[in-house]
């Protein structure tokens, strides 16, 4: 054993000297080492980017580092003798990530409710599968170029086609808070007395805060629209030969892979669109912003006329029986 705690030796294979690592109760410290200090170095480089992002310095060389620490985090994750599940799931390493109070932060911190929802515990989940889950979500981008693009794996998928989308971002302005309470009272009209419209007033006024509109396009979303996009044939945009050649497969079985829960809003514009294969929802209504593209106007306004229903379910809910 060295220093680290690392047991090695080395045996021969096919007559090539191989070396292999213990992995055994006698080298679990050694194991989780390794892995706090992956995990420790993607933290920095994470951190050198949002610094010279803020400073807007020239990020690229710093992405490499995050992009480098990531690869190695997937390289531990995959590798195939499952060393980070039995640490995470048959020892109390797990307790030291401290996820499951992660459920705390999803109410007082809106700056993104759709990561938050995403590390919460699911049903029957154990502490160590959450963190393994969570792991893996962060390397998910890792996970599929290699699977997409490993020679192993194109052997048997010889027509594979990959390619990137990238979604051109655009800044649209909330309403104010004045409005939102014009459009409420004009879908819902009721005969209600002025202490609960004053309820309803103040409860908008109170949780419609964000004065700028921060919300993302899914990547789900975006795929959706695509595939329901390459699914019609009087579309008139440019590239379109070169889209239906990549997404065209899709269509078949409007399966949309994603390495996490759906959001309310992607869930159900699944729904809206026909039925799209997502792996689920966690149900989280957080900021959204529609796709550019394979979306009709009628569908958006259904799912704002859903999105109203929801707040509308909530106000009510929260509405006290007196007034
Ligand atoms: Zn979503």
């Amino acid at each position: 054993m060295d220093a680290n705690g690392l047991i090695e030796r080395t045996v021969e294979k096919l007559g090539q000297p191989v070396v292999q690592w213990q992995f055994s109760n006698a080298t679990l410290g050694f194991w989780a080492a390794l892995l706090a200090t992956i995990i420790k170095k993607l933290e920095v480089a994470v951190d050198e980017v949002r610094t010279m992002r803020e400073t807007q310095v020239e990020e690229r060389g710093a992405m490499e580092g995050v992009h480098g620490w990531c690869h190695r985090l997937y390289a531990f994750l995959h590798w195939k003798d499952g060393v980070v599940q039995i640490l995470l799931t048959k020892t109390s390493l797990s307790k030291s990530f401290f996820l499951r109070n992660y459920h705390i932060a999803l109410n007082t911190d809106g700056s993104d409710p759709d990561g938050f929802a995403d590390l919460r515990a699911v049903p029957g989940e154990s502490e160590g599968e959450q963190v393994l889950r969570h792991l893996k979500s962060i390397v998910a981008w890792h996970a599929a170029s290699v699977d997409l693009l490993d020679g192993r794996f194109r052997h048997v998928a010889q027509n594979l086609a990959v390619g990137l989308v990238e979604a051109t971002p655009n800044e649209p302005k909330p309403l104010t808070d004045e409005e939102v309470i014009q459009e409420y009272f004009r879908r819902y009209p009721r005969s209600s007395s002025p202490e609960e419209r004053s309820f309803i007033e103040d409860s908008i006024r109170k949780n419609h805060k964000e004065a700028k509109f921060t919300g993302p396009t899914h990547a789900e979303a975006t795929l959706m629209g695509l595939v329901n996009c390459c699914m019609k044939h009087d579309v008139q945009i440019e590239g379109f030969d070169i889209l239906k050649q990549l997404i065209g497969p899709a269509t078949l079985e409007k399966a949309i892979a994603v390495s996490r829960k759906c959001c309310w809003c992607c869930n159900r514009l699944g729904s809206l669109l026909g039925d799209f294969n997502l792996p689920g929802s966690h149900g989280v209504i957080c900021s959204w912003r529609p796709p550019r593209a394979g979306v009709d106007l009628t569908v958006l306004r259904s799912l704002e006329n859903d999105l109203w229903g929801e707040m509308q379910a909530v106000m009510d809910a929260t509405i006290p029986e007196e007034l």
